[in-house]
Order: structure tokens, then sequence, then C-alpha cells
């Protein structure tokens, strides 16, 4: 346990995904770190318990995936089902593991590899000199009590919360970009092999999920995109007591399931927007950056990523002597994570905004089971294989609607041919 006051190179603030990342990137290369957490572990967190195929990319880097895969479900792929009705099955590799054992695992690698993982610490705010932060402070529940802890570099992986990173002075704004629901239900269909996407119009842009996680359990949910700065209002309860009870989807799917427990709710911060990535003495990471995706809400895959990245950043920096120099690489860290991950960010931006039409939807839904090209597209932005901005943009939309109308005119001008 730390004592009241501490000494460390590099605190994390946040043990979900994008923390441990850091932690275990950092511990590994010899680093002190401190890794901190309100919650004790093994802890719930509301989520969808999806892993795409982002998530496999920095599990791997991590040395993680091993294990995740022996303890996940696996699945076939993703099948969207559009307003309208139709379907596209997407074949890709998906897994699901509830977040329980997945942060547990997490946890358990930063550990290993030499981190503090301190759980049980509240951190209210970060400890400031001449404008830089140089640490933090909180206090640990039961005998703990207020604890100070100074580092050279501090990371903030506090997910979606608000409150915090408005007493780090990096909150831009203050609403989430979404709201989502998830609860698990005891089902006894035995044929739900892929996770399920359900465009339910009255939802749009936002969805309705059920992911199979295993021993006859689905994880189901509602999210709902809330516009620039969180304008709409939304009472997601209601979202999926409806989708259950007359969604023909839900209807099929989940026709004997049982609730094993309430449903419980959680902000999504996205696209990489609503507070500032860095300060002085400070980086941020994963939610806290809004590192999950506009349009699907999915981030567990760019937490890993922005949390390894944070703490690389972090690492080089630790080479500097003076505050103003490791201010200086600090500085670099929101044009890394650009060019990692800024494009496919831009790319699911610009879908929220197309998604929020039923006819755009169906009209992929339909395009996709028409043309191989198209399915294979979407496919290959699915497995983070293609530039997502090359395919999700305003011009290849427009190609899509105009293809059919293209290819008749082709098909007549045929027939003209051959007649004549
Ligand atoms: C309903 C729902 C469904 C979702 N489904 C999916 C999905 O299927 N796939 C997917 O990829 N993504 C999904 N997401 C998004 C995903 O949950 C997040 O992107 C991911 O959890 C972000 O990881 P993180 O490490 O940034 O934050 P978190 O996982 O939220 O971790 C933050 C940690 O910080 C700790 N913390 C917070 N404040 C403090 C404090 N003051 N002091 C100390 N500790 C603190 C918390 O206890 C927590 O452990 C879903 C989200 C929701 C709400």
């Amino acid at each position: 346990m730390a004592n009241a006051r501490d000494r460390t190179e590099v605190t994390v603030v946040g043990a979900g995904p994008a923390g441990a990342a850091a932690a275990i990137v950092l511990a590994r290369a010899g680093v002190d770190v401190v890794m901190l957490d309100r919650a004790r572990f093994p802890r719930e967190k509301v989520c969808g318990d999806g892993l795409i195929p982002d998530a496999f990319a920095a599990l791997t880097r991590l040395g993680v995936i091993d294990q995740v895969r022996a303890e996940a479900c696996t699945l076939a792929g993703a099948r969207f089902v559009a307003p309208g009705g139709a379907d596209v099955d997407v074949a890709f590799d998906v897994l699901t593991l509830p977040r329980r054992r997945l942060d547990q695992l997490l946890v358990e690698a930063a550990r290993s590899a030499g981190a503090r993982a301190l759980e049980g610490v509240t951190v209210e705010g970060p400890l400031e000199r001449s404008g830089r932060v140089v640490g933090v402070r909180g206090h640990g529940t039961g005998h703990t009590g207020a604890l100070e802890i100074e580092s050279r570099v501090t990371i903030l992986a506090t997910g979606a919360a608000s409150r915090i990173l408005e007493t780090f002075r990096v909150l831009r704004w203050r609403r989430p970009h979404a709201l989502a629901l998830r609860g698990y239900f005891r089902t006894m269909n035995a044929g739900l092999e892929s996770i399920i996407f359900s465009y339910e119009r009255r939802l749009l842009p936002g969805y309705a999920w059920v992911f199979p996680v295993g021993d006859g359990v689905a994880n189901v949910g509602v999210i709902r995109f809330l516009g620039r700065r969180g304008a709409r209002r939304v009472n997601l309860q209601d979202d999926l007591r409806r989708f259950l009870s007359e969604s023909p989807v839900a209807r099929q799917l989940l026709a004997v399931a049982e609730p094993l427990g309430p449903a419980k709710g959680a902000p999504v911060r996205t696209g990489l927007r609503g507070s500032r990535w860095w300060r002085p003495g400070l980086l941020l990471a994963g939610e806290a950056v809004g590192a999950s995706y506009a349009a699907s809400g999915e981030g567990i895959g760019k937490a890993l990523e922005t949390g390894c990245e944070a703490g690389r950043v972090a690492l080089e920096a630790l080479a500097a002597e003076t505050p103003a120099e490791i201010d200086r690489i600090l500085a670099d860290y929101p044009g890394r994570i650009r060019e990692r991950c800024g494009d496919i960010h831009r790319a699911y931006r610009v879908a929220e905004r197309w998604v929020r039409f039923p006819q755009v939807v169906d009209l992929v839904a339909r395009r996709a089971n028409a043309d191989r090209r198209v399915r294979e597209a979407l496919e290959a932005v699915v497995r983070e294989q293609a530039e997502a901005s090359r395919v999700v943009s305003f011009p290849n939309l427009v190609r899509l609607a105009l293809a059919p109308i293209f290819a008749s005119a082709d098909r007549a001008a045929s027939r003209g041919a051959s007649a004549a």
C-alpha cells in the first residue's frame, strides 16, 4: 500500500483498459509506476463486452491475447439489421468477454509487469506546481485515508466520468456524446453465433444489440447518440423495454430470455472530442479523451491503443531532465494520437451523421447484399484493414445510392444494343 505521501515516476489514474495498458507499457520498461482505481477488482463495468479487431491488435501487443482468447466466447462475425428489416452478415473475428474478467486480467498483467496497482483509492484532483500537474491527491477506503502521490508524469484514464476531468481542468464538454444501457439475459437460443446490431428506426443514429457472452447468456443493450454536445434527452430503460417487446429481432432471438438482474446505464465519450488530450505534466487516455468510436460506441480497442501510446510518450519524457523538456515531449502526444487513429475516428463521425437516416441504412444493407464489392468494403472497414474514410464518405454514399440506377441504365443500353 502507498504511504499517505508517496513519490513515483508515473501515476496512472484509472485501471480500466486505457490505464492498465499504459501501466503495462511503463512497468515492462522498468519504470516505477503506480496505478490507482477507486474500485476493487474484479469490478463490474457497464459495457457490451465485445472485442473487435482493434482490441485484438492491442491485446496481442500487450501479450495477453492468449489468455483473453482462452476465456472469451468466439463468434463468427456480426449481423447488421437495417430499419427496413434487411440484414447483412459480415464475417470477422469477434470475441466477447465480460469486462469484470477482461479488466481483471489486464490489472493482473500490469501487476506482474511490476506496476504498483492500488485498488479502492479515489483520486480527487491534481497536485500542481507552477501550472504543471506534479501528481494526484485522493483518499483510500478503510485505513488508508488521505493520500498524495507526486510523479514526474501523470496519466488520466478515468473513463467517461466528467467531474474528474473538470478537477484536472481538461474538460471541454460536460455532456457525454452517447448514453448506453445493458442487461444480461439467460437465453435458450443456441443459434446465437454472431453479435447482432439492430438499427431500430426509433433509436437512430443509435442501435440495439444482442451479444452472446457464453454459457447461454447474452449481453443485450441500447445506445443513443445525443448529437453535438449531448443535446438530446432519452429514456434508455424505455428504449430497451420496447426493443425487447416490439422488435422482430429481439422477439426471435430472445423469445425465452430471462433477465439476470437490472439493466444498467453509463455515458460514452466518443470521436476524440470533449476534453484536452494533455496539459503540462499530464496525458489523457481512453474514454477520458473521447477515444470510443462515434456511431458505434465501441472503445475498448482504442482505450488500449491510446493507453499504450500515452505509456510510450511518458517513457520518452522520463528521459528528459527538466519539466520544460518533459512537457515538450508530452506536447507531441495529440499529434501521435491523430496519426494513429484520427482518420478512423473521422470516418466514424461521418458515419454517425448518416446513420440517423433510415433510408441510408436500408440502402447500405440492400447494396451490401446485392454487390460483393460493397460488402467487401464494409468488411474491410469492420476489420480495420481499409482506410475507413475512403469508404465512409459523402461521395461514396452518393455513388452507392446511384449505383443501381447506373446498373439498370447499363442493362437497358446493352439490351438495346443486342436488339439492334
Ligand atoms: C453500455 C455500454 C456498452 C459498451 N459496449 C462496448 C463494446 O461492446 N465494445 C467496446 O469496445 N466498447 C464498448 N463500450 C465502450 C467501453 O466500455 C469504453 O470504451 C471503455 O471502457 C473505455 O475504457 P477506459 O479505460 O478509458 O475507461 P473505463 O473502462 O471506464 O475505466 C476507467 C477506470 O477509472 C476508474 N476511475 C474513474 N474515476 C476515478 C477516480 N476519480 N479515482 C480513481 N479511479 C477512477 C474507474 O473505476 C474505472 O475502473 C461500451 C460502453 C457502454 C457504456
